[in-house]
This record gives structure tokens, C-alpha cells and sequence, in this order.
């Protein structure tokens, strides 16, 4: 998702309570600077933000923190906070591709990751953000044994992440090619990309894996 350029978005979310900025210096020290001792969990492509929104809302005893790399797209969600604000609910504009220099090992419980830009192209694999080279980097901020959870309804984009947690020595545990008609509907918290595909009658993929040492 790449909106128009939106005037003045940088200085927006700039002047923004809920962003976070000069994220890289709080590296090491996420449960000082919350200071509530609440769990960190990550969205990252977070979009407009609904999905967070809503799990925010449902969970106000986990700090639920937004990565999105496009100021346009970030402002959005930004306007939407206005509207429903929540304490629990940070964004940070930044590539996900620098997520290590954010947070150290173990400073992160969970990772959401959904409906994904696929990079179609062979070349670009290491782009998507379930490649192998992802994986290492959600390794290396994740607790032990936490949580990456995969949603899409790009069939080829989930086989692929298949054979990545596979090929990077996750563990799978849970797996489905058709969410909402699967066993783990129950919870499911529906993003903006899902609601669309789902109302075009598209099934929805849905991985979850942790790694073990
Ligand atoms: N997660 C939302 C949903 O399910 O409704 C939005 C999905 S949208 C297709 C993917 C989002 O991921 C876009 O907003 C895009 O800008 C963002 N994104 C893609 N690559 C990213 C990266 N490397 N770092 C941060 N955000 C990224």
C-alpha cells in the first residue's frame, strides 16, 4: 500500500503523541521508557492501523506498537487515533529491514505480520517480509519462543513463508489455507486488507511459528 504523497505527512506524524521517534535510541530499554512492564507486541506493514487499533482496544495490558515504512500511509492511522484514542497504541515510520537496530533480543513477545506486500519477482524474495532474511532479524529481537503470526490471501506468498520458517528451522504451530473456515476463526481480529478480500470471497492463509533454540 503506497498512498499519494501526502502534504506535510513527515511533520505530522513528527509533532504526533503516538509516534515514536529516534526509535534506535531506545534500543535495550523498552521496558524503561514504557515503565509499566506490559509486553511488547509489533505489527509491522501495519497499514492504516485498524487491526492494532482493535487488538489494542481488546488488550489494553499489551503495548502494541506499529511499523509502517510510508509517511502517507502512517498519517491515516494517525487521524483514526484522534478519533479513538488509546495509551496502549505507538507507531514508528521506519523499513522494517533495520527492525534489529530498534529493539534488542528478547525486548519483543509477538509479531504480526499481515497481508504483506509480495514481491512477486524472484530478485526481490529477500523483501518479503516472511524471507529468510526476516526471520533472522525477528529472531533477533523476539523473546524465547515468541510468536510470529502470518496472514494472507496470496497463495504463492504463503508457500513461499512455508518453505522460509522451514529452510530458517521454525517451528509451525498453527497452519491454515482457509482461516475463516478453519478451527482458528475463534479471536481472529480482522484487518483492512482481510475485510476486503474476505468480502470478495478470497480464503484467507494463516501461519504461526516460534523458533526454539
Ligand atoms: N497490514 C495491513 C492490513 O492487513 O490491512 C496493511 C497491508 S498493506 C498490503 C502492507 C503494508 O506494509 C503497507 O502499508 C506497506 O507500506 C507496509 N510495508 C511494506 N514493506 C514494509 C517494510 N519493509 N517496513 C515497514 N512497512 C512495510
Amino acid at each position: 500500500m503506497r498512498l499519494r504523497n501526502v502534504k506535510g505527512s513527515r511533520e505530522q506524524i513528527a509533532a504526533n503523541e503516538y509516534t515514536i521517534k529516534d526509535a534506535e535510541q531506545i534500543k535495550g530499554q523498552w521496558k524503561d521508557y514504557f515503565q509499566d512492564g506490559k509486553p511488547i507486541q509489533l505489527e509491522i506493514g501495519m497499514g492504516k492501523g485498524k487491526f492494532l487499533m482493535r487488538l489494542a482496544e481488546k488488550n489494553p495490558h499489551i503495548h502494541y506498537i506499529g511499523i509502517e515504512k510510508y509517511s502517507s500511509v502512517l498519517v491515516r492511522a494517525l487521524e483514526k487515533m484522534e478519533e479513538t484514542p488509546l495509551d496502549n497504541i505507538h507507531f514508528i515510520r521506519m523499513d522494517a529491514e533495520n527492525i534489529v537496530n530498534v529493539f534488542e533480543k528478547g525486548e519483543v513477545d509477538q509479531i504480526y505480520l499481515n497481508f504483506s506486500d509480495p514481491w512477486p519477482k524472484d530478485r526481490h524474495a529477500k523483501r518479503r517480509l516472511t524471507s529468510r532474511q526476516f526471520l533472522e532479524r525477528y529472531h533477533n529481537i523476539l523473546k524465547e519462543e515468541g510468536r510470529v503470526i502470518f496472514k494472507t490471501d496470496n497463495r504463492s506468498l504463503f508457500d513461499f513463508s512455508l518453505e522460509e520458517v522451514e529452510e530458517a528451522g521454525w517451528t509451525l504451530e498453527k497452519c491454515t489455507f482457509d482461516l475463516h473456515h478453519s478451527e482458528y476463526l475463534e479471536g481472529n481480529i480482522m484487518t483492512e486488507y482481510e475485510e476486503k478480500f474476505v468480502a470478495k470471497g478470497n480464503s484467507i492463509c494463516m501461519l504461526q511459528v516460534f523458533y526454539k533454540e
